[in-house]
């Protein structure tokens, strides 16, 4: 006959935390281990990519992993992925060329006014 597991935590009932495999112990006996949730790699908040350089982890080993397992030395780093944040300065930059292109056809249109 198969031999009957039972939860070795009170909580009762098939939640995403109450998730566990069947383990044989040394004597020969079926028990259940926990499983911890899976880790989660963190993702580029404009693209949705999975960031790499960062260490896997849930939120609470996060908050005592090291600065340096969190993140990447960049701008946005740990945040946005690289190919992001290059289409953000490429923008940025694009505009401001954009103002000063404006600014000089409005000093031209007014040196040519103030000719005439
Ligand atoms: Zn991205």
């Amino acid at each position: 006959m198969v031999q009957r597991l039972v939860y070795r935590r009170r909580l009762s009932y098939n939640t995403k935390s109450n998730r566990r495999k069947i383990v044989r112990t040394p004597g020969g006996r079926l028990v259940y281990h926990y499983l911890k949730k899976p880790k989660t790699i963190p993702r580029c908040g404009h693209c949705k990519d999975k960031l790499r350089g960062i260490q896997p982890a849930r939120s609470m080993e996060r908050s005592r992993m090291s600065r340096r397992k969190k993140t990447v030395r960049r701008s946005y780093g740990g945040v946005l992925c690289h190919k992001c944040v290059k289409e953000r300065i490429v923008r940025a930059f694009l505009i401001e060329e954009q103002k000063i292109v404006v600014k000089v056809l409005k000093a031209q249109k007014a040196k040519v006014k103030a000719e005439k």
